[in-house]
């Protein structure tokens, strides 16, 4: 595989921006060796500079649920672009998409789009932070909100120990507020509540995680949290950057039927550009300026051309089939591994809620980051640079999934079923592997 041209660039990056990406997982950090640089999707492949193509299950992390360069939305922008990019006033497409992300998910009684998912995560907390004039909050360990001050926080060992920054630059007085309970874990919320009695404004999961790897809610956990956020007057915040569409076209809370207080969205909402929305109740959103006193803002919010190609892919996505084959396909593929996991003797778990999947390398169940923590980061880079060097693009971390789109075919995935059968005796064979570094 011929990759010098995607080197130079490499190169040239590393000297321009921090470990030569926009965004750090990009760089390949979790599985090493050189990242290739794509220069073209279609459908569910990918093209990169030096020429090689790859089926692709990262899926730009989850907003291109038709694939890439889909037709609707390609032609969507197309339209939009002539007539200007940005105004800076009130446009129709915002309506437009404003009022079908709430038909597919009432509990958005009221929303505003915003750019990003960590915008939609920083804005929902700040709001449920005024509605309820509390200043605590609760996340998951192993759940991921965006790159938001409060929510760069993980467990320390203890789960109602006060979460240190996880990262730099994080001050301890942003960290301080934020709580962290085990994911699938009651009994850890409900000692967070209790130590701090009429103190927490919110509650913010992924209500299937999927940046710790797809971890899906227990039988009744999102039940308990719902009934437990109730009982003490806090809000409940889904994150559905990722599950939202993804899922259902109603996201995990129409699928597990919990109504969260207030909802983020991001990726799939913007067909591939940048969008993202938070919003629930009508009661809470009141709160937002202009209307209240709560502030947030965005110069290029609901940017027309954003806009648009959600519109387009929220249109496609309104044909419940797109769901049915989207299942048929994630099953066929977990299927697959499964099957390969057995015949090479390699121990693989897989999460799967419908086109959203993880092959944890370890001996299952896996349903919590202390699990997900165990699982053989090592081997699974190995897998992941056989993978790619055959042509199969997947996400370059243990801790992350592996999307299927509405682009892939049956033959798509019965050929990645293959490679990873082959793969995976290769594996098991322990031929010695070497990542290729520039
Ligand atoms: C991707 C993601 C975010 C952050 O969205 P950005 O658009 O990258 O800022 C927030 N929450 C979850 C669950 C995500 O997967």
């Amino acid at each position: 595989m011929k990759n010098s041209k995607s080197e130079n660039l490499y190169n040239l990056a590393l000297e321009l921006m921090p470990g030569g990406v926009n965004s750090p997982v990009r760089s390949f950090s979790g599985v090493g060796g050189t990242p290739p640089f794509l220069s073209k999707g279609n459908g569910a492949y990918v093209t990169d500079v030096d020429g090689n193509e790859y089926l692709d299950f990262l899926g730009s992390w989850g907003p291109l649920i038709l694939g890439h360069a889909h037709p609707s939305i390609l032609s969507a922008l197309q339209n939009a672009v002539s007539d200007g990019t940005s105004f800076g006033a009130p446009t129709e497409g915002e309506v437009e998409l404003a009022s079908m992300i709430k038909s597919s998910m009432p509990s958005m009684e009221m929303l505003r789009l915003v750019s990003s998912g960590t915008e939609a995560t920083m804005s929902a907390i700040r709001v449920a932070r005024a509605y309820t004039s509390r200043d605590k909050i609760i996340k998951f360990n192993g759940c991921y909100h965006g790159h938001v001050d409060s929510l760069l926080v993980k467990a320390g060992s203890g789960a109602t120990t006060h979460g240190a920054p996880t990262s730099s630059g994080v001050p301890i007085s942003h960290a301080k507020d934020t709580c962290v309970a085990e994911f699938n874990d009651i009994g850890t919320v409900e000692a967070i509540f209790h130590q701090y009695p009429n103190q927490i404004a919110a509650v913010i999961i992924e209500p299937i995680a999927g940046n710790m790897g797809v971890v899906p809610p227990a039988n009744g956990f999102l039940e308990d949290l719902k009934a437990l956020t109730k009982q003490h007057d806090t809000l409940l915040i889904f994150d559905e950057v990722i599950t939202g569409f993804r899922v259902a076209n109603g996201g995990a809370q129409s699928l597990y039927n919990i109504h969260p207080d207030l909802t983020c969205l991001g990726k799939i909402i913007g067909g591939g550009l940048p969008v993202g929305a938070y919003g629930g109740r009508e009661e809470i959103m009141r709160m937002v300026s202009p209307l209240g006193s709560t502030y947030q803002a965005g110069t290029l919010s609901g940017n027309p051309l954003a806009v648009s190609a959600g519109i387009a892919c929220l249109q496609v996505l309104k044909d419940q089939s797109v769901y049915a084959n989207l299942e048929h396909l994630g099953a066929l593929l977990e299927g697959g591994i499964t099957e390969a996991s057995k015949q090479s003797g390699v121990g693989i778990t897989v999460n799967r809620v419908g086109s959203m999947l993880t092959a944890f390398f370890v001996d299952g169940p896996v349903t919590s980051w202390d699990q997900v923590a165990k699982s053989d980061a090592g081997l699974y880079a190995n897998f992941f640079h056989s993978m790619l060097k055959r042509g199969i693009y997947l996400a370059p971390s243990q801790f992350e999934a592996t999307f299927v789109s509405s682009a892939h075919t049956e033959s798509d995935i019965q050929s990645a079923r293959d490679t990873v059968i082959e793969v995976l005796k290769e594996i098991a064979k322990g031929v010695p592997f070497r990542i290729m570094v520039c």
